[in-house]
């Protein structure tokens, strides 16, 4: 494995004064890391460093055509001081399914891993002590070539770097309204929606714009050729409780496989909740809403956790789900899912980890 090299900043920045103001990446950590590709060399030059501006050709290939591709994961403080890690190897092995789909050539997984423990040891301080906050840890990837025409990237950056956020929701779990989207689409199949890639979330925020505008936090997406099924929500997973049944939409390559959809699907399986991912149609919704079989909905993700939705706008008509509040099925996975994540709760399945 490749040896990091360290320049550690002469004067550490002063921390922030309330982890309960931090909100979600304002501010950044003393160091970042950084690693160059170079065709026929390979990933090299692995190095923590202060964190600064990188400098960058305007004829940047990232900048024009978005061979780009990014992580997002956490560290979290557990009780006992110590600092952990949720899963991190599925992270690195999404980052490489990512990089394969826009020619980004794969780093080791396993080293990926190691450079997140060091640079989150070296800035162990930022990592939050209030309830519910964490440090979100940003592995990215860009093309750095200083070139215009349009073709794989001959030399790329790799660069980690960190944020102390706040709980994604101060107050507590509460349901937020969602807004179907039925004209613009985030992704579709054979395109890039598996990935998690900068021109997804570019093409999302029209929708994300209109949704808010009408007085809704998120959108609800459908698939971009019958704009019949449902996708996702906002850039989160979705789940819905119908009946007696669990119900995700089936990864199909135009949703990205959440490291939390899959450890939600898991935990329901050890529970003997019976889950199903499969296509699930908008009229299926709707049509489970009017007659009662709907009973709960939420998002999955990284920063939320888990997101009850309250809920659906769908052209003039608004579905409430469970009367607006948190079903019950939903605590619980939040509960199992921040207790590991946190290291407060028993972890059957090793998914913690230490720094
Ligand atoms: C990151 C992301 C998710 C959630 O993935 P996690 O691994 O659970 O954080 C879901 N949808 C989109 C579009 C995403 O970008």
């Amino acid at each position: 494995m490749q040896t990091i090299s360290v320049e550690r900043v002469a004067v550490l920045k002063p921390k922030p004064q309330d982890e309960n103001e931090l909100g979600f990446g304002r501010i950044f950590t003393d160091h970042m890391f950084l690693m160059d590709y170079d065709a026929g060399v390979g990933w090299h030059d692995a190095r923590i460093v202060p964190f600064a501006p990188i400098p960058l050709s305007p004829a940047a290939m990232c900048l024009h055509y978005g061979q780009e591709i990014f992580e997002g994961m956490k560290a979290y403080r557990a009780p006992d001081g110590g600092i952990r890690l949720f899963r991190p190897e599925l992270n690195m092995e999404r980052l490489n399914l990512s990089g394969n789909r826009l020619c980004i050539p794969p780093v080791d997984e396993a080293f990926a891993v190691e450079a997140v423990r060091q640079l989150v040891r070296m800035d162990a301080d930022w990592v939050p002590r209030a309830e519910g906050a964490s440090l979100y840890i940003r592995p990215f990837i860009f093309a750095a070539d200083e070139q215009l025409g349009v073709h794989p990237a001959k030399h790329l950056i790799f660069s980690i770097i960190l944020s102390p956020v706040g709980a994604y929701f101060p107050g507590g779990l509460d349901p937020v309204k969602i807004y179907v989207e039925q004209e613009y689409v985030r992704a579709v199949r054979g395109g890039m929606g598996y990935t998690k890639t900068a021109g997804n979330y570019a093409a999302s925020l029209k929708a994300q714009e209109k949704a808010n505008a009408a007085g809704y936090s998120q959108v609800l997406w459908l698939d971009g050729i019958e704009h019949k099924y449902i996708e996702e929500v906002g850039a989160m997973n979705v789940f819905f409780v119908l009946g007696d049944t669990v119900v995700t939409p089936a990864l199909q390559g135009s949703i990205l496989g959440g490291i939390t959809r899959r450890s939600c699907l898991e935990l329901l399986q050890s529970w003997g909740v019976r889950a199903e991912e499969r296509p699930l149609a908008l009229a299926e919704l709707m049509e489970g809403a009017r007659g009662g079989r709907l009973k709960e909905a939420f998002g999955s993700g990284t920063a939320a956790v888990i997101s009850p939705i309250g809920a659906l706008r769908c052209g003039e008509e608004e579905a409430v789900i469970n009367g607006s509040t948190i079903g019950s099925l939903t605590r619980r996975l939040y509960d199992a899912l921040t207790g590991i994540q946190w290291g407060r709760a028993p972890d059957p399945f090793g998914w913690s980890v230490a720094i």
